[in-house]
């Protein structure tokens, strides 16, 4: 998952052998945080399509935003595509996008998975999932069930300043407000089984194994499970159910992957083409399936019976640069509130 210099020492000399102005726009340099196989079908689509060549350089979200700040007006990167909108809202604050103006992307990506410097291209939602022997949907029904003191003990969660559950607090601070959120989180750490600790699917497999009752999971991680021809993973998934949250309210936190064009990006044109093409109903497929997730584009179809068997939901509505705007407000609420 590190950056590979290698690849960097490739690209840089590619770029230089490029020579002539009129050949700059066959390249195209994308900076990559998604690390799925599924991807690479994508690429050489754009290319074979195209003619553009894609060089990637993959790396942690965190280590690609701190390189190109650091690159400055000499970085190669054209394109940085990544996931959660808290993360995308990082890279926008620091001014490394620039306007992303596309007819076509106003027409495919509704305006709400949009902002000013950069679109979603698939989404994922934030569920809560418990133990069947441990508990009932009924007491699960919403985020906020999560914080009621008669579930004391019975909360598993991953770090607050995890950007999933940033950009989580982002929206409920959208809709109730800092205060709500912040008693809110508290309720939250006061019911924890142990301290955060993990990722999503490590909550999972505690829940399942009965260390914890509850807790809250992005779908495409639930997918993976029931996917898995692992013994294990199908057993840790007969034990657990999923809850659509906040059905009777703002609905279930719907977060995505996204990408936006660098300020100083060098193939501005081919970077355009590729957000474009991203928003094209087979690369949304490819795009979207590749981490179980739901395109964006209403026309596209994707196929995915661990997604279908979750069912149909009400997302919430909240345009996503409205609870990335968020983010840093929650995660001075979950410190204040101590969730670590
Ligand atoms: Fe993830």
């Amino acid at each position: 998952m590190r950056p590979t210099l290698t690849l960097l020492a490739v690209l840089t000399a590619s770029a230089l052998a490029a020579g002539p102005v009129a050949a700059q726009e066959s390249v195209l340099n994308l900076y990559s945080a998604r690390h799925y196989q599924t991807d690479e079908a994508l690429y050489t689509n754009f290319t074979r399509a195209t003619g553009i060549r894609i060089n990637r350089l993959d790396g942690k979200e965190d280590e690609l935003v701190e390189r190109i700040r650091n690159e400055g007006a000499a970085s190669p990167a054209d394109v940085l595509i990544t996931v959660d909108a808290s993360r995308l809202e990082v890279a926008d604050r620091m001014g490394l996008f620039q306007p992303l103006h596309s007819q076509v992307l106003e027409a495919r990506v509704p305006a709400a998975l949009r902002t000013a410097h950069w679109a979603a291209f698939s989404t994922r939602a934030r569920v809560i999932v418990y133990n069947k022997a441990a508990l009932k949907a009924e007491q699960v029904p919403s985020y906020e069930s999560l914080a009621d003191p008669r579930l004391k003990g019975q909360v598993c969660m991953r770090s607050g300043g995890h950007p999933y559950n940033l950009s989580l607090g982002g929206a409920m601070i959208a809709h109730a407000g800092e205060a709500a959120t912040e008693a809110w989180a508290r309720g939250l750490v006061a019911n924890f089984a142990r301290p955060p600790r993990g990722g999503d699917t490590d909550q999972l497999k505690s829940v399942a194994a009965g260390e914890c009752g509850v807790t809250i999971s992005n779908t495409y991680y639930l997918a993976r499970l029931m996917r898995s021809s692992a013994p294990a993973d199908q057993a840790t998934m007969r034990s657990l159910a999923v809850v659509w949250p906040n059905q009777a309210t703002w609905g279930t936190h719907v977060n995505v992957s996204g990408a936006g064009i660098l300020e100083h990006a060098p193939h501005k044109a081919a970077a355009l083409r590729f957000l474009e093409y991203l928003a094209s109903d087979e690369a949304q497929g490819y795009f979207a399936n590749g981490n179980n997730e739901w395109p964006v584009v209403r026309t596209a179809v994707v196929r995915n019976p661990a997604l279908e068997s979750l069912g149909s939901f009400r997302a919430d509505t909240l345009a996503i640069g409205e609870l990335a705007k968020n983010a840093a407000t929650a995660q001075k609420v979950y410190d204040r509130a101590g969730w670590k």
